[in-house]
């Protein structure tokens, strides 16, 4: 790649698509000025290894294209004012989707990755495939009749999915989940008549978020932990989030911590998550004499509350850190990171309280040498950044789409 973004800005890679020289500088121009916010021309040209004249140019673009616009200035040393430039908030549109087992929240984001509508669906109980399906097509009409003025600028829509998602060679995607019980099937395309879908596994998603805009910006290589009911895992290497052959890379949740251990899921026994999802850390406590009301937050809340004067609790605690400990051991020294992203809504709690004492066992359970090289840091988003995170997935496609196709009708 001729764009280098370094030391502290994006990846420039994340793009598969991008293909001339001048393209592949429009695409890390804009992408750095979405990651940034508020930057200027010569930051754009610094970070982005341009000459001033070429940052010129390609701000002149994205602004004549709508996509960014001056937004004021600031003074300058000798004097002349720098205008600051950002994304043009209203230049293009992107829609995010949750899509839980519970139902499914569909976000729309302006340019600047602000949440301009949302449109929850679902909450009864676990749902079908099919009510998940009726569920998106009638969150996304709900917002189509809400947003008439903004829609032509919607660039498509992103599903962040509670299962491997997989993409044939025809292009077309596949979701296995197996862990609901769901039969393969296949990614639905009708959700809108003129908007493109695109989908991903819900905890990719999450860590490109964190990539983008959180705790893992910048660093080239990084893991960032997801544990709420389910486990999940994003795995960055050089910068971009890493695939595998099929699309299913980071399945740590579904690694093996005890042979033949605690039944999961997914059917087998085990695994990570059958160890560190909520439901087992409560089961747990529960087995251990602790009574709570709920299976959420507030009851892994009490949990940490409680370990606080009750030996049973504490003890519970200690077990799922010294699990994750191992756990994550094992992702160090596979991955050798320089920093742990630890998010999801039970690992955002773990960290509040426990954060050095994961750090000490994560360093216990890798290799020495490896354990020196990483930070531990929690999350910045919480456990809803799903939405977010696949807002992205259009919003990278229209940073590798040529200028003249942008918006064709
Ligand atoms: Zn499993």
């Amino acid at each position: 790649m001729s764009a280098q973004v370094r030391p502290d800005g994006p990846a420039p890679r994340e793009s598969a698509t991008v293909t001339t020289l001048r393209q592949q500088n429009r695409a890390a121009a804009l992408r750095f000025v979405l990651q940034e916010g508020e930057t200027t021309r010569a930051d754009l040209a610094r970070r982005c290894g341009f000459s001033s004249a070429s940052a010129a140019n390609i701000t002149a673009e994205l602004i004549e294209d709508g996509l960014i616009a001056e937004v004021g200035s600031v003074a300058s040393r000798g004097g002349r004012p720098i205008s600051v430039i950002a994304p043009r908030a209203d230049g293009a549109y992107a829609i995010g989707v949750d899509v839980g087992e519970r139902g499914v929240a569909v976000e729309l984001f302006d340019l600047s990755l602000a949440m301009v509508d949302r449109e929850f669906r679902g909450g009864r109980s676990e749902e079908s495939y099919d009510d998940i399906h009726r569920d998106l097509t009638d969150a996304v009409a709900a917002l189509r009749d809400r947003n008439r003025e903004r829609w032509p600028r919607v660039l498509g829509i992103g599903l962040g999915l509670p299962g491997v998602v997989e993409t044939e060679s025809d292009g077309s995607q596949v979701l296995y989940a197996q862990s609901l019980g769901w039969d393969p099937r296949p990614i639905p395309l009708d959700l809108d008549p003129d908007l493109p879908v695109f989908a991903e596994n819900g905890a990719k998603t999450q860590a490109r978020a964190e990539l983008w805009y959180g705790a893992a910006r910048g660093i080239d290589h990084a893991v960032v932990a997801l544990l709420g009911r389910g486990v999940g895992l994003g795995i960055i290497s050089d910068g971009q989030l890493a695939h595998g052959a099929f699309s299913s890379a980071g399945e740590w949740g579904h690694t093996k911590i005890h042979a033949g251990g605690a039944l999961c899921r997914c059917g087998q026994r085990g695994c990570v998550e059958a160890y560190l999802g909520a439901n087992a850390i409560l089961g747990s406590w529960h087995e251990h004499g602790g009574s709570f009301d709920g299976s959420g937050w507030q009851a892994i809340g009490a949990l940490l509350a409680a370990a606080e004067t009750d030996p049973a609790a504490g003890g519970v605690v200690d077990e799922a850190i010294e699990t994750l400990g191992a756990a994550l051991g094992s992702v160090v020294n596979l991955t050798n990171p320089q920093r742990i992203v630890i998010g999801g809504w039970v690992g955002m709690r773990l960290m509040e309280h426990h954060l050095e004492r994961i750090g000490d066992a994560v360093r216990r359970n890798c290799l020495e040498r490896l354990g020196t090289q990483f930070e531990i840091v929690p999350a910045t988003f919480g456990g809803d950044t799903v939405a977010l995170g696949s807002a992205l997935m259009p919003i990278m496609a229209l940073i590798d789409t040529p200028r003249v196709s942008l918006f064709a009708v």
